[in-house]
């Protein structure tokens, strides 16, 4: 990870935490080339840091319960 900042990005992201990681991971995977992630400490040293490991797939509706059926199933293909 560079610490020297370049003049231009396509995108700029504040914040390395799970949200920040988990955007820059899927505009690179649809191809994006041009990302920055700027963490002012160290990457998931937020709130990510004390939830690491628990996936639990049941959620309060619909739309949350997809999105970690689908969090799971990605870790699976790594
Ligand atoms: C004790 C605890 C237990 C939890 N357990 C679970 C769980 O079991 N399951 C679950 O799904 N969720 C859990 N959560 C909730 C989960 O941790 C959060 O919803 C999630 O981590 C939020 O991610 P985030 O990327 O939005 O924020 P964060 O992880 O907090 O990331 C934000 C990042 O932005 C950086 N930042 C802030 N301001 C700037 C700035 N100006 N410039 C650069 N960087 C900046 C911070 O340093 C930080 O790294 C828990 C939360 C806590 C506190």
């Amino acid at each position: 990870m560079s610490k020297e900042l370049p003049g231009h990005a396509q995108v700029v992201i504040v914040g390395g935490g799970i949200v920040g990681c988990s955007v820059a991971y899927h505009l690179t995977k649809l191809g994006w080339t041009d990302v920055l992630l700027l963490e002012r400490k160290e990457l998931a040293s937020g709130t990510t840091w004390a939830a690491a490991g628990l996936l639990a797939q049941l959620r309060q509706n619909q739309e949350m319960t997809n999105l970690a059926k689908y969090t799971v199933d990605l870790y699976e293909g790594m």
